[in-house]
């Protein structure tokens, strides 16, 4: 390891979105020595993105809100299928984080009395969602940051890490069942990484790693994620003998601008429909009234006039329990299908999409405060004035609700002393995410994964060894490209998984489809072994996309075959062949990936069981 490098730290955490400051700045205050190792430069996470807001049970605006009825919503959007523990210590913990965001200076939009505002969201009962303006993701990492830098971490930007290392020795795990009934494996020594601008190779080494990495959203050809999301936690963490977790359910978010195609995929927040907006199809007609699932027709307003007046309500701030929810404000799988379906029947706007109509119904001025991200989004990207017109939009892959499996009470994997949080983790969310509960999601296990990756370090006196041909083996792996005669280019080969990825796993699946999706990939998967790769490792953009492709197909393989063995539709995972909800036996399992020598090994593990008095706070209503 002398030829590298070499940061040795107590805890390292890698990311540096809204997961990975929160998990910093609590390994931090134990204490520990913390580094921070991010592939964009510090500011320029994914999570800057975030626009409509923060989940978070406060009561505010609707003090019959508390814990419970956030777990149930979140429970219920999930499509009963999240680690209940986890949708349970996130809906308690919430509020103490947003307010604690606060009191590190946060400056959320607020109340006529002062207090911190609340917005409507799809499937949250109450208006729940913190937020700045649309802008609520970059303040929450401004937050953190002006907040974490003070105590002392040390941050390495611009720096990609390509391998989790392990104990030498200790390979296959222990086979002891641990906290969350996933057996141990290996523990973590550190991580092995490159410098984006000079190309050279760099080791951490510590005794806890947490991996904050985000998502995969770069697998789909329409999508609202930055570069970054290119799944390489999740395939660190695979790769390192941790488990993946229900993969097969990515969100398609129902609102992406659909023209022009430059920009196609980026995000609308829903926030314009918590705002008032409203879905129509080509011939004026709100659409969402033919879609509603019968999971929600209770709480769901069944005609336009009881949407309207539920509408006018919301928007002066009151509520009356007799006026139900209009239905644009569903959950965004049933959203997003119901889009799709409009387009496929021929209803569709002239670019593909639907309308997405706010100016009707509030103010230019109301628009511009409320909505001013997506006001200038629109006016400088597709010259359309949303304060005069409506808005194309359509289904846009932008959250994965699966990913690298964690122990609910602590986010430790199956690797010991590796532990993961945000959006590479997965159980928290099911088979379908509401909005505003990633933040909170970020900021609850954020914290958590910090405080027992911190935890675990002080467990420990000296830094582990390493495996001193694993470390060889990384930098072979990475250097492989630049030493063959000819090859792939990697970004027609990133074209071309994008384009398989939605052709054959996208919003609406048949198992057909899945097996040519998997054809796909596994001939995707051989040619990216032989890519090579002309110039040095200075800035070497080719380098670094060949990089990430390794870790899209992995995740993009794990999506397709846990796709392919859940025969049934459920939240965001619509299978066209087996179209109804399954509540004999998908209803009570977890699809599971592990890398089992040179293949995926995809399997069910039953759902752990609900206690008797969490199954009541269920019932409750
Ligand atoms: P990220 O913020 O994605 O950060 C990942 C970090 O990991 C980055 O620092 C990156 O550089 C680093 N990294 C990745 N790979 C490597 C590597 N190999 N080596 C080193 N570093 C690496 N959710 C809500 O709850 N409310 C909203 O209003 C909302 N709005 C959204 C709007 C948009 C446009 C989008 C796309 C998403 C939105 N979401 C929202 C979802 C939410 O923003 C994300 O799920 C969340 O920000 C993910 O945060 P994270 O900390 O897990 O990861």
């Amino acid at each position: 390891s002398a030829r590298y490098e070499t940061h040795e730290h107590d805890v390292i955490i890698i990311g540096a979105g809204g997961a990975g400051l929160r998990a910093a700045i609590e390994a931090s205050a134990l204490g520990l020595d913390v580094g921070l190792i991010c592939k964009s430069l510090l500011g320029k996470a994914h999570t800057v993105m975030a626009e409509g807001g923060v989940a978070a049970a406060l009561g505010n605006v609707e003090p019959k809100d508390n814990w419970k009825v956030h777990f149930r919503d979140t429970m219920k959007g999930g499509r009963y299928l999240n680690q209940w523990r986890m949708a349970q210590l996130h809906a308690m913990e919430a509020p103490d984080r947003v307010n604690e965001l606060e009191e590190w200076g946060a400056l959320f939009d607020r109340t006529a009395d002062g207090r911190i505002l609340q917005r409507n969201f799809g499937g949250h009962k109450y208006p729940r969602l913190a937020h700045v303006g649309d802008r609520t993701g970059l303040e929450m990492i401004r937050t953190l940051q002006q907040h974490g830098i003070h105590t002392g971490m040390k941050v390495y930007m611009e720096c990609t890490v390509t391998r989790l290392l392990t104990t030498p020795g200790s390979g296959g795990g222990s086979g002891a069942p641990g906290a969350s009934g996933q057996e141990e494996g290996d523990a973590v020594a550190g991580a092995f990484g490159y410098w984006r601008e000079s190309g050279r190779f760099v080791l951490f080494r510590a005794k806890a790693v947490v991996l904050a990495t985000g998502g995969i959203g770069r697998a789909f050809q329409i999508n609202s994620n930055s570069w970054e999301c290119t799944g390489d936690g999740q395939a660190l963490a695979y790769l390192a003998g941790a488990e993946l977790m229900d993969m097969e359910f990515m969100q398609f978010h129902p609102t992406g601008m659909v023209w022009p195609p430059s920009v196609r995929g980026t995000l609308i927040t829903e926030g314009v429909r918590g705002e008032g907006g409203t879905l129509r199809n080509k011939d004026q007609k709100r659409i969402m009234f033919d879609y509603i699932h019968p999971l929600y027709a209770n709480e769901t307003a069944p005609t336009e006039e009881e949407a309207d007046r539920w509408l006018a309500l919301s928007t002066s701030g009151k509520m009356d329990k007799n006026v139900r929810r209009t239905p644009d404000l569903l959950p965004r799988d049933i959203v997003a299908r119901a889009i799709h379906a409009e387009v496929k029947a021929g209803r569709g706007s002239p670019h593909g999409g639907v309308f997405l109509d706010i100016a009707t119904r509030r103010t230019a001025a109301d628009i511009k405060r409320k909505l001013p991200a997506m006001y200038h989004q629109f006016k400088e990207l597709g010259d359309v004035d949303i304060t005069k017109e409506p808005m194309e939009v359509g289904p846009t892959a932008h959250y994965t609700m699966g990913g690298i499996r964690v122990d609910p009470e602590t986010q430790q994997t199956r690797v010991r002393g590796l532990f993961a949080a945000g959006e590479c983790a997965a159980g928290m969310h099911g088979a379908n995410r509401l909005g505003g509960n990633s933040l909170s999601d970020l900021l609850v296990f954020g914290r958590i994964a910090g405080l027992h990756a911190g935890r675990h370090a002080k467990e420990r006196s000296g830094l582990p060894s390493l495996d001193l041909g694993q470390i060889e083996d990384a930098a072979r792996e990475a250097l492989a490209p630049f030493e063959r005669s000819s090859g792939p280019n990697p970004f027609a080969l990133h074209e071309e998984l994008k384009d398989a990825m939605q052709t054959y796993v996208g919003i609406i699946r048949t198992e057909e489809d899945l097996s040519e999706g998997l054809r796909r990939l596994e001939a995707l998967r051989e040619r990216a072994g032989t890519i090579r790769i002309d110039g040095n490792r200075h800035y070497n953009a080719g380098w670094h996309e060949t990089i990430d492709m390794r870790n899209l197909l992995i995740v993009s393989e794990a999506m397709a075959r846990a796709a392919v063995l859940r025969k049934e539709s459920r939240g965001a995972h619509a299978r066209d062949d087996f179209p109804d909800t399954d509540k004999e036996h998908f209803a009570k399992v977890n699809i599971v990936s592990r890398k089992h020598g040179d293949t995926m090994e995809v399997r069910e593990v039953p759902l752990p069981p609900i206690p008797g008095e969490i199954k009541q706070v269920l019932e409750e209503e």
